[in-house]
């Protein structure tokens, strides 16, 4: 997704995810936020070990296992999507709804667009019980071209 203003995009997803938290009694520790708000740094995948390079400072080197954890937390309240083509982490933007994510990932500029589908959700839960599948995780990713970068590929 382009947003015209990142700051308050940013800023709205992180207030939200507080507003969350605090709903379900769980707690947005200091560096659970510090991950989160790296995290939405922009609207491309980020890497376990960017954040880790990132997040510390000289005086200070952030174990992976931290990142780890912190990560674990995110993902388990919805307030992040692990992307497993890249094995790399995008922010969500409504976490308080329940859904599985469809995530459009632009190979050219790295912008991700999250959306989400009843419909698609319904057929695959209805091919799964066909099959008397058991699901445990859905993962939709979709590679290709953003709109920005088809335009930007064919001017005119
Ligand atoms: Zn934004
Ligand atoms: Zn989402
Ligand atoms: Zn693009």
């Amino acid at each position: 997704m382009h947003c015209l203003n990142h700051i308050h995009c940013a800023g709205t997803a992180i207030e939200n995810a507080e507003h969350v938290c605090l709903a379900r009694g769980a707690r947005l520790t200091p560096i659970r936020k510090a991950v989160l708000a790296e995290i939405w740094a922009g609207h491309e995948a980020t890497k376990a070990y960017d954040l880790i390079s990132r997040l510390s400072t000289a005086g200070n080197v952030i174990k992976p296992p931290t990142i780890y954890r912190a990560l674990d937390f995110l993902l388990a309240h919805g307030l992040i999507h692990r992307i497993e083509s890249l094995n790399a982490f995008i922010g969500c933007d409504h976490p308080e709804i329940a859904h599985q994510a469809i995530l459009m990932i632009c190979d050219t500029c790295g912008t991700i667009n999250e959306q989400s589908s009843d419909a698609l959700n319904q057929l695959i839960t209805q091919i799964s019980h066909q099959q008397q599948f058991e699901t445990t995780r859905q993962s939709i990713e979709l590679h290709g071209l953003c709109v920005r970068c088809q335009t930007q590929a064919n001017p005119n």
